[in-house]
């Protein structure tokens, strides 16, 4: 395949040329994931917005996993802060123990009973 100087060589991608024969972006993912990422190639499933996140598995604006967290925490919960943080509910204001999911077991309870 011909690859013309200073492309990304990334079929059918044609940016500018970055690192290491990729642009910006596939140099991103490249270094991320070890691979480029090509359902954001395709252009049909389309790229969940939570910073950093390369799932395309979306119902709207985000991945399901996230998705599911602004449904169930109605925000973000990146994973380092569940890492990092006190295993504790993640309910606003709230300081109980953690049980299930993020949430407390009183908190946990209530989002299980709303959705089924
Ligand atoms: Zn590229
Ligand atoms: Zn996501
Ligand atoms: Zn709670």
């Amino acid at each position: 395949m011909k690859v013309k100087h200073g492309e990304c060589k990334v079929p059918g991608c044609g940016k500018a040329h970055y690192s290491r024969g990729y642009c910006k972006r596939h140099y991103t993912q490249v270094s991320r994931h070890d691979r480029t990422t090509p359902e954001r190639e395709r252009g049909k499933a389309r790229l969940c917005k939570a910073p950093g996140c390369t799932r395309t598995d979306c119902n709207g604006d985000y991945c399901r996993k996230h998705a599911r967290q602004i449904k169930v925490h109605g925000r973000l919960t990146p994973e380092r802060e569940h890492q990092h943080h006190a295993p504790i509910c993640s309910y606003p204001g709230c300081k109980n123990p953690h049980r299930a999911k993020g949430l407390c077991s009183k908190h946990y309870g209530r989002e299980h009973r709303l959705k089924s």
